[in-house]
């Protein structure tokens, strides 16, 4: 597995057998982490990484997310994938802003929606 890792780093982008081996070893997490980075839905703030799901954003910080299945069942959620991938290959949306800003907003709060 760490040489999946390894290999995303290298190449900087995702071929298909990059993306086959991902779905291979987390199946449907794995689909969705990169439909959300073909999706441009992989957002990386100036503090935070943030994933875009349907009906919330979740904030990614290193190995911590704030969605329901990882907080709640403590599993590795799509989000810390996706941001894991993207990070690797590069492929993350750079944006130019601070996500607390956002977030301090009156119905900004992160992670408030179902997933
Ligand atoms: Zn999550």
């Amino acid at each position: 597995m760490s040489n999946l890792w390894h290999r995303i780093e290298e190449k900087k982008a995702l071929d298909s057998a990059l993306r086959e081996e991902i779905e291979a070893a987390f199946g449907i997490r794995g689909k969705k982490a990169l439909a959300a980075i073909d999706d441009g839905k992989v957002k990386k703030y100036l503090d935070f990484f943030v994933v875009e799901g349907r009906t919330a954003e979740y904030v990614v910080d290193e190995d911590f997310c704030t969605c329901r299945d990882f907080m709640y069942r403590g599993r590795t959620c799509w989000h810390l994938l996706a941001v894991r991938i993207a990070m690797g290959a590069d492929l993350a949306d750079q944006v130019d802003g601070w996500y607390q800003d956002r977030w301090n907003r009156p119905g900004g709060e992160p992670g408030s929606g179902k997933a």
